[in-house]
């Protein structure tokens, strides 16, 4: 059989994707290397501006009471704070209980699922591709790949150098008592943690730290907490108030913020295989389902006969670096301010005194509703 569209990656962005085409009418597969469910490194913050579209594609959702999050908070190790509303704001999930649904929503949809399956060669022959994993091979019309930050598909003329530090993400579920509509970022020596709610009256504790202190701290994430995280007094009253939920965190490294053609040799990249944003000022989810929901709609275009498959790569091309490649840029430059606990102190005051700056940079990270 052949397929009419074939995506790689059935993370968050992989299956918005699968959801939203094959509910045009079109046959879809997703080959996936992992299964459902499972924990991923992530705040778990979905700004509101997709809430409509992941409704849309997932409508068990809307029969959660997930926590509506409407207020930011910033701190730094010296008790500095900063509050404000958050404009468009956003709401919690976790990975866990989200990528379930959008699964159980495709197959019930009739997408075809090759899950526990790596996708090794993508090869082209006109209009037809076909994608080796090994023990199969698997044919479509078009190819998508919504792989993840580091995949083993990568080739080196989609992507720009390495620049810069490499980040590592840990990730906690816990239970505490806190404000359910607000979402704190915490900074500390090297990095920042974040913490908002989820479903179930629970809190994601996320954070982002460069790796040297990770090495620093002979790779022991407990000594890594002890001498910088809670070199902030508020994170360690935090990490000490709460109940862990998980028996060890979650973690992933080599995490750095590129930007990569979203176009490459007739395939479709989308989510963080086509350029990954620091979440100081950005949310990569919401990229990655609005690629998709672009993405979905242009291969109608093509499908119908309205777009050439040439305007198809041209105009998803030019969406794309339109709306992100600009903001994945600036986000580096303030991941690599939010490293540093006197640069955020200086940032509080700037926000104190000015409120309305703090609000403009707040709604520059959030788009649009789509
Ligand atoms: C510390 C941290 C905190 C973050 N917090 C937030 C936040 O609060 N809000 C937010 O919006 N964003 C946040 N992000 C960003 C967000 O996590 C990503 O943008 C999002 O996970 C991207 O989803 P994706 O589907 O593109 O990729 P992924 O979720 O990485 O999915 C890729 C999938 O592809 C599969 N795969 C890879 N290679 C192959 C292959 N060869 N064959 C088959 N399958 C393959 C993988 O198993 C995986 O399931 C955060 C990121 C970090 C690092």
């Amino acid at each position: 059989m052949t397929f009419d569209v074939a995506i790689i990656g059935g993370g968050i962005a992989g299956l918005a994707l699968a959801n939203d085409i094959k509910d045009r009418g079109y046959s879809v597969v997703v080959i996936e290397k992992g299964n459902y469910p499972r924990h991923k490194v992530c705040g778990e913050y979905i700004s509101m501006e997709s809430h409509n579209y992941l409704q849309n594609i997932c409508p068990a959702l809307k029969q959660l009471n997930l926590p509506a999050i409407t207020n930011f908070k910033i701190t730094t190790g010296n008790s500095k704070a900063f509050n404000t509303p958050l404009g468009l704001g956003g709401f919690g999930v976790s990975r866990y209980l989200l990528e379930e649904l959008l699964f159980e929503e495709a197959k019930k949809r009739g997408v075809v699922f090759l899950l526990d399956t790596k996708a090794k060669e993508v090869k082209r022959d006109n209009d037809l591709y076909t994608i080796k994993t090994g023990t199969e091979n698997i044919f479509s019309k078009l190819v998508c790949n919504s792989s993840g930050r580091r995949s083993n598909l990568e080739v080196k003329e989609r992507s720009e150098e390495v620049k810069g530090a490499n980040y590592v993400g840990i990730k906690y579920h816990v239970k505490l008592k806190r404000d359910p509509n607000l979402i704190e970022i915490h900074n500390f020596p090297g990095g920042y943690c974040g913490i908002s709610n989820i479903e179930d009256d629970k809190a994601c504790l996320c954070y982002i730290v460069n790796s040297k202190k990770l090495n620093e701290a002979k790779n022991s994430i407990s000594e890594l907490e002890k001498n910088s995280l809670f070199k902030n007094k508020q994170l360690k009253k935090i990490f000490n108030e709460a109940e862990f939920l998980f028996d060890e965190p979650v973690t992933i490294s080599g995490i750095n913020f590129r930007i990569k053609k979203p176009v490459n040799d007739g395939s479709f990249f989308l989510g963080d295989s086509a350029g990954s944003i620091a979440p100081i000022t950005g949310n990569g989810m919401s990229i990655g389902l609005r690629s998709a929901s672009v993405l979905a709609s242009l291969v109608t275009d093509h499908f119908s006969g309205k777009i050439s498959g040439l305007q198809l790569q041209n105009s998803y091309n030019d969406f794309w670096n339109k709306e992100f490649s600009t903001r994945i840029r600036l986000s580096r430059h303030f991941q690599k301010l939010s490293e540093f606990s006197f640069l955020t102190a200086i940032t509080i005051n700037l926000f104190k005194a000015f409120p309305l700056l703090a609000r403009g940079i707040i709604k520059l990270t959030h788009g649009k509703p789509f």
